[in-house]
């Protein structure tokens, strides 16, 4: 090898030149370090080993029972899409274009039924305590059957999501415990999260950008609470919601210092709903418009404020807001990836039906190299968008929101202990000032900034990685089919209406990739300048 490169070169400085290029010392030490402290020199340049190769790092430190369950919790979803959600996909997306107002109660009671509202909601908030990652498997699996239904039953744990990320111990436990109540009566309890304004969308989910937005949604502050004006639009099952954990702020003009978050209950006097939108896909999940006029809100219902957690932190005070909007969405953005997967194995697995039941000119279409390349290509796309939000989920394991409830022994703790213990002994607790103070401090303080980055980072690339791959399968498969793809009862047709919402919710494709770069590539780059126009 090395005379090789040597004689071809005729090189003076051959052997120099030689190791340059296979990066190997010209010495008798081989490829072996002098010491630790070079090779992590070698390790931290761009791009840093720790930002890069998660699963690699992370692997081993993960709780082993935590595979035995994901399988368990995919057989689930499986289940549930035969009998339920394949079934009624097309049925209730016909439906909602017949009836505009219609609103999926029953679809609700069946996925209530099933255990889904409290499946992945931690057992110390009385919930059944599946492992986080687990959650975007099944999100892959039930999107594959219908992106819409699985959004009815996914878009509570965003305000899950919103609830534990604020570290309120207390509200989480109140709020949650009622959510697991309506698991037993048979009387759901669901939630929504409400940030989106008529004027602000993309703004909302950056404390680098509200600012400039045009947020309107203002809480006024009165003995004992706040007085709530302004509205929200958009809200994913706001009409079928019990709770919604909504944003506003204390100063319209200084949204990224004044942000709080409050839990409100559907019925609340001054609070109401407007329409829901006649829109383009995922039909039968309402998009819905919460308005609120004069509508009083307890101190014991402000969930998150910044202000409250400067107690605990130095920090400043937009840093904690972004800290909180970071946790929240680097926790759901994974899962939205999931979601775009499982329309991409949708497409792929309707194409593969297709083509493999379909001859042209005596041949069948599976037979066909270019309908097997196009195959290829739709494979390839689910696993690596598969990959992504493994990945992101990595991230949120080990340096993120989960980091608690993922290590060993708690894990391991988590599982073995009896539901009386949870009941009896930690939910007390969890009422403490100190308990919220720990958790605060836990989430606020404590974590360094290069975690938060890579979270949030990993969170953005799969959010649009998978939901862009999921919009070229559906593409692909149309391309198969031809005209009957175009049809309704194909299901493709429906697939790209619902997968296109995709792109768009969890903060558009275009802010993902803006976000990736800030947290992933700008560090590295001296005066890079980010949300900056
Ligand atoms: C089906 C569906 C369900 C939803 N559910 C919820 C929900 O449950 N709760 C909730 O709060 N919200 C929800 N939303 C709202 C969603 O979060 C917003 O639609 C999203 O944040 C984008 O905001 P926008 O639609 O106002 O677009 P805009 O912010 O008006 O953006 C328009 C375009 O400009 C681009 N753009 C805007 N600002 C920038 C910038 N600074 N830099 C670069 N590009 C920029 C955007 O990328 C986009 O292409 C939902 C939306 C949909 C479609």
């Amino acid at each position: 090898m090395t005379n090789f490169f040597t004689k071809k070169t005729g090189c003076h400085n051959e052997d120099k030149l030689f190791y340059i290029f296979h990066a190997l010392p010209p010495t008798d030490e081989g490829n072996e370090m002098k010491n630790s402290s070079e090779a992590l020199s070698w390790l931290s340049r761009f791009p840093k080993f720790e930002d890069t190769w998660l699963g690699l790092s992370y692997a081993p430190q993960m709780p082993k029972h935590m595979v035995k369950e994901t399988r368990q919790v995919i057989a689930i979803a499986r289940k549930f899409n035969d009998e339920v959600a394949k079934p009624l996909a097309l049925k209730l997306d016909r439906l909602t274009h017949e009836d505009t107002d219609y609103l999926p109660w029953e679809l609700v009671e069946e996925a209530n039924r099933w255990g889904f509202y409290t499946m992945w909601i931690p057992k110390m908030f009385g919930g059944q305590g599946y492992n986080m990652p687990s959650m975007s498997c099944f999100s892959e699996e039930v999107a594959s059957a219908c992106a819409g239904i699985m959004n009815v039953i996914g878009v509570h744990y965003l305000a899950v999501a919103g609830l534990i990320a604020s570290g309120n111990a207390r509200l989480s436990k109140r709020i949650l415990r009622e959510v697991v109540a309506g698991e037993k009566s048979g009387k759901p309890c669901v939630l929504a999260l409400a940030t989106t304004e008529p004027g602000a969308g993309t703004d909302v989910e950056e404390s680098d950008l509200v600012d400039k937005g045009h947020v309107t949604c203002q809480a006024r502050r009165v003995e004992n609470g706040y007085i709530i004006n302004g509205a929200k639009v958009f809200i994913s099952m706001g009409h079928v919601s019990s709770w919604t954990v909504l944003y506003a702020y204390e100063d319209t003009k200084h949204p990224s210092e004044t942000t709080i978050g409050f839990v409100v209950k559907t019925g609340t006097k001054g609070f109401s709903f407007g329409s829901h939108e006649n829109k383009m896909g995922q039909r039968v999940c309402p998009a819905s418009v919460l308005i609120f006029e004069d509508c009083f809100i307890p101190d014991n219902q402000v969930l998150f404020s910044a202000g409250l957690v400067k107690k605990i932190t130095k920090k400043p005070v937009r840093d904690i807001a972004q800290r909180y909007i970071d946790y929240v969405v680097s926790a759901t953005r994974p899962g939205v990836c999931a979601f775009g997967i499982g329309v991409a194995r949708g497409a792929l697995e309707t194409a593969l039906h297709y083509a493999s039941s379909t001859e042209i000119n005596g041949r069948l279409l599976i037979n066909q190299e270019w309908v097997q390349c196009i195959l290829a290509e739709m494979h390839k796309n689910v696993i690596l968008g598969r990959l992504a939000y493994t990945e992101a989920n990595n991230a949120n394991s080990h340096r993120g929101l989960y980091r608690l409830l993922q290590i060993k022994p708690f894990y391991y703790y988590l599982k073995a202990m009896p539901r009386f213990w949870f009941d009896k002994v930690i939910a007390p607790a969890l009422d403490w000032e100190l308990t919220s103070r720990i958790m605060g401090k836990l989430y606020f303080d404590l974590p360094k900034p290069e975690d938060q980055r890579c979270c949030s980072g990993w969170a953005s690339v799969a959010k649009f990685a998978g939901t862009d791959l999921g919009v070229i399968n559906c593409q692909m498969a149309i391309e198969i089919m031809g005209q009957k793809g175009l049809r309704q009862d194909a299901g493709v047709e429906k697939m790209l209406r619902d997968i296109k919402l995709l792109q768009i919710y969890e903060g558009t494709n275009q802010l993902n990739r803006l976000n990736a770069f800030k947290c992933l590539i700008a560090p590295e780059v001296p005066h890079a300048k980010v949300f900056d126009e």
